[in-house]
């Protein structure tokens, strides 16, 4: 494994890998949003969002046999503030919890959990000046990017208080700037195990920068299916894009490589 991941860039590697995926029966393109389909900025609603991605997207979405998805840690009605696609691309949200167009509901034990949890991540944030809790369906989690560009030292320590936090019977996870804690067991890998059958897809492509993204590269069936991570860092995707810019080059060159393979 030491040879993975690939690098994109002027690499006839990944032109193979590309060409390979593109000539796949039932294409699957799922793509995480922060970090990949836009830059990350402290106010969460106002992200820079790469357009010739969006519009890759789009495409793949109208071409047959091919279908295309965001999925994110935000929840959806956040995602769906900033992401501007609808169907027939797919939506799932809080790393998995939720999908556009499907029920999901939390138990009387999970409303408990999340409100002690969201209580006790408050207590941490009303210490540290720009530290604040997001709330989602299924999840508290404390954010600390504001903090970090101050003082990274006064991050790292609000970030450590936020793991003494118990998780009881459920889940924390830490991000970039970010503890996060979860009622439930969805994660991006379960989404995507869940939903590559829902379009009955012959294989996967699924695009991610941070941590939680790795749940999602774990379930792929590598090198059928192909993980893209996005910049620096350890990963179990086997090709690698530099930045947001890259993805927007890798979608465009499999878009491309798609329609060719439909159109002969
Ligand atoms: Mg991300």
């Amino acid at each position: 494994m030491s040879d993975f991941p690939i690098a994109f860039r002027d690499s006839a590697q990944a032109q193979e890998i590309i060409n390979k995926l593109a000539s796949t029966e039932r294409l699957f393109v799922v793509s995480d949003f922060d970090g990949t389909l836009a830059h990350h900025s402290t106010d969460i609603y106002a992200v820079p969002v790469n357009q010739d991605s969006i519009d890759a997207l789009s495409a793949f979405a109208e071409l047959p046999n091919t279908f295309a998805a965001a999925l994110s840690g935000r929840h959806l009605d956040g995602l769906k503030k900033v992401f501007p696609l609808r169907a027939p691309v797919l939506l799932g949200g809080s790393h998995g919890a939720e999908t556009e167009g499907e029920e999901s509901a939390l138990s009387e034990d999970m409303k408990t959990f999340l409100d002690r949890v969201g209580g006790e991540l408050n207590a941490i944030a009303a210490d540290y000046e720009g530290a604040f809790v997001e709330e989602k369906p299924f999840h508290r989690g404390l954010h600390v990017k504001a903090v970090y560009e101050r003082n990274p030292k006064e991050a790292n320590a609000a970030l450590a208080r936020g793991l003494e936090v118990d998780p009881g019977d459920y889940f924390v996870t830490e991000g970039k700037n970010l503890v996060e804690f979860s009622a439930t067991t969805a994660t991006k890998g379960t989404w995507l195990e869940t939903h590559r059958k829902t379009v009955d897809a012959t294989a996967v492509v699924f695009l991610g920068d941070d941590t939680t993204d790795e749940h999602g590269f774990a379930v792929l069936d590598q090198p059928n299916d192909l993980g893209v991570k996005v910049g620096d860092g350890d990963t179990g995707a086997y090709l690698r894009v530099a930045d947001i810019d890259e993805v927007a080059t890798f979608l465009q060159t499999l878009l491309k490589a798609r329609q060719d393979f439909l159109t002969n």
